[in-house]
């Protein structure tokens, strides 16, 4: 049983469900341009439907930093989510008051009604309890499906929480197992891979994960501070001096606990970073002056193909190499593709997310072909930082 509330917990017949969902999808022109988190929805709209509730939509979307804003209102993805589903979605303008009231009095079983931009109100960004409580006004149930908005502490994504029954969507439970399955209790031996351009941004990441995987497969930028650190000459390459020494604690750290740290062998090497500069490789000990590193090399891209064949669970953020600008996405490419054919063979549980992660993975074609790939961006790293989500933690079961 998962340690926190799911939509088998509760009962939904003739209730009214705040559903929290993430409505703030990418637009362009005034138009949705990537439907993903919509259709993600469907599971819990579906579920809820079948439970017989009247199912009203709360979402953030953008930054209106407390004010009313129209260029935020959630009224063409409202629109744009009828369409995604299928079924008519009502559209109310406000997220409180007599609009949201008067628009939810009118609602019956099945239907769905999106309320306006929670963040319209500077309560929401604030947790207040008094703006929690006039939500909490509008329903009878609260299920949160925002899995990418857990890391904040807002109104309706954690002091709500605490005002009504509250359980997790179905896309909120499957991202939770998930993440459950490959950090808090994975099959072992279990490797992550971390790429990326910099050590600064990651430092809780790195740290959390020394104590916890087997392998900490290292690449991308931040590799290179670490060989650095090692006291080895990375030429032209990205890196961080500021950081030596706390590569060289996290170094020793992973040690003391059992991690095996994994540095690129081989490296990719061009002048500068163009795709058609001339391209070298070289041992990862002995990069020239003039050269700079913009990917692993052939015997680290086999080296780190071995470590993954002998786990069984890995997690991955980060590319490990510059791969929006090919040729330098080789490495990036066959390692990806090399973890997706082990999970279809069934020998391998791959989570991935964060930021630039889902870009290179779709880049490499293998975005279905993973275990789990989280589009939750900061929430999924805060995760991998071993932080608890306020918006997680709010649905854990209660005691009484
Ligand atoms: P992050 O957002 O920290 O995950 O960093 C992702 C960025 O790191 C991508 O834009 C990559 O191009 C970049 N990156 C990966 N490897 C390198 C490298 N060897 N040198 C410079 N940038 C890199």
């Amino acid at each position: 049983m998962p340690d926190f509330m799911t939509l088998d917990d509760l009962a939904f017949d003739g209730k009214t469900v705040l559903l929290r969902a993430d409505l703030n999808v990418p637009m362009k022109d005034g138009a949705v341009s990537d439907t993903t988190r919509l259709v993600r929805l469907i599971p819990t709209l579906n579920d809820l439907t079948s439970f017989g509730a009247k199912i009203v939509i709360l979402s953030h979307f953008g930054r209106p930093k407390g004010k009313r804003d129209e260029a935020y209102s959630l009224r063409p993805i409202a629109a744009a989510l009828a369409k995604v589903i299928g079924r008519p979605v009502a559209f109310a303008s406000d997220c409180i008051g007599p609009v949201a009231q008067e628009a939810i009095a009118a609602m019956t079983v099945g239907d769905i009604l999106v309320l306006e931009n929670t963040r319209f109100y500077p309560g929401e960004e604030a947790n207040d309890p008094a703006f929690a409580q006039e939500l909490a006004d509008l329903g009878q149930v609260f299920v949160n499906d925002a899995f990418s908005a857990a890391h904040r502490a807002h109104a309706s994504t954690a002091a709500l929480a605490h005002l009504l029954p509250a359980a997790a969507g179905r896309l909120m439970e499957e991202e939770l197992s998930a993440l459950s399955r490959a950090l808090e209790h994975p099959l072992k031996p279990l490797a992550a891979v971390v790429g990326g351009a910099k050590i600064s941004t990651k430092l809780d990441l790195l740290n959390n994960l020394t104590a916890s995987v087997d392998y900490l497969i290292l690449g991308g930028g931040m590799a290179n501070t670490f060989l650095a650190a090692q006291g080895f000459s990375v030429g032209k390459s990205l890196h961080e001096p500021e950081m030596l020494e706390t590569a060289r604690t996290i170094m020793a750290e992973a040690q003391a606990k059992g991690c095996e740290i994994v540095l690129p062998q081989d490296v990719v090497l061009a002048p500068e970073l163009k795709a058609d500069a001339p391209l070298s490789l070289a041992l990862a000990t002995q990069v020239p002056a003039s050269q700079m590193i913009l990917d692993l090399g052939p015997l680290s891209t086999e080296d780190v193909k071995g470590k993954i064949f002998a786990c069984q669970t890995v997690i991955w953020n980060g590319p490990l190499g510059v791969f929006e600008i090919p040729p330098f996405d080789k490495a990036t490419n066959a390692i990806a593709v090399y973890v997706a054919e082990q999970t279809k063979k069934g020998k391998l549980l791959s989570v991935a997310g964060g930021g630039d992660t889902v870009a290179a993975l779709a880049h490499a074609g293998v975005l279905t072909a993973f275990s789990y790939v989280s589009t939750a961006g900061g929430a999924f790293l805060e995760w991998m930082e071993g932080k608890a989500l306020p918006g997680v933690e709010a649905l854990r079961h209660k005691e009484d």
